[in-house]
């Protein structure tokens, strides 16, 4: 599933490639893509111009100049890709957005489980999907001191906590792991639990892990928009390879279901 730095990226590639572009046509071809409904979505973006592109958490945001917006939760396994116009359309494609420019955005998902919702004008900060969300990482609202108070009251392990979206917005699987081998600890440990000292250093290394994953995200993507690259991470994915840091076999669990990777040696 992409996670803040995969759709960093996206959202600053859509920037260069999209903005100012007016929508010719919205093609629904998996009906249940569009919310609140497909002929809706595809009536109100006709003519519209891309006037900026945002992310909030897990969430790419197309605004457009009435002010309207479309609202695009890719879920497990979505992807956008950008297509010259009439490009074939492959196997488990959604949606089509048609811009007059000559370019189109495939929505593609196997599972066919990603939302595009439409967001009337005056509308986007009081959808039920957005108001859910925690503070994003980069926010000044979120603080050592608000980690540190949203940790003691997690009921369930550390990884949890950070993936949970109403906590803190943009996290997923891969980056949790991530940031906890930065700080050095085990995913499965308690959230409540965790030292204030550990608590400080755990927000370092959010920030840090998330910067530093955008910035490779970005030299390995290039311009595209399509993809979530994962091969640079240090232990999600790499059961069985030395961890960087000591030498030690990375170790996969299984944490409520999600696969888990750490270091058994330096992650305590
Ligand atoms: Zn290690």
């Amino acid at each position: 599933m992409p996670e803040l730095p995969d759709l960093e990226v996206v959202k600053s590639n859509l920037e260069k490639r999209i903005l100012g572009f007016e929508v010719a046509d919205l093609k629904f071809l998996k009906r249940s893509v569009g919310k609140p409904s497909p002929e809706l979505v595809e009536e109100a973006l006709k003519g519209e111009k891309v006037s900026a592109i945002a992310r909030r958490g897990k969430y790419t945001v197309l605004h457009f100049e009435s002010g309207a917006a479309l609202l695009i939760h890719l879920m497990l396994e979505g992807e956008l890709d950008l297509k010259p116009a009439g490009a074939p359309v492959e196997k488990g494609t959604c949606a089509v957005l048609s811009f007059k420019e000559g370019q189109e955005i495939h929505f593609i998902d196997q599972r066919g489980w990603m939302k595009l919702y439409f967001i009337p004008p005056g509308e986007l900060e009081k959808t039920k999907e957005l108001k859910e969300l925690g503070p994003e990482p980069f926010d000044p609202a979120f603080t050592p001191e608000y980690l540190s108070e949203v940790l003691q009251k997690f009921r369930g392990t550390v990884k949890f906590a950070l993936m949970e979206q109403k906590f803190l917005a943009g996290i997923g699987n891969a980056y949790s792991d991530e940031i906890l081998f930065c700080a050095r600890i085990s995913p499965s440990r308690p959230a409540r639990e965790l030292s204030e000292r550990e608590k400080d250093f755990l927000y370092k290394c959010i920030l840090d892990t998330l910067r530093w994953g955008t910035e490779e995200a970005r030299k390995r993507m290039g311009d595209r928009v399509r993809g979530e690259i994962r091969e640079f991470l240090n232990v999600h994915g790499k059961e069985g390879e030395p961890c960087p840091r000591c030498g030690t076999k990375i170790v996969r669990i299984e944490i409520e279901g999600r696969g888990t990777y750490f270091c058994p040696r330096c992650q305590k």
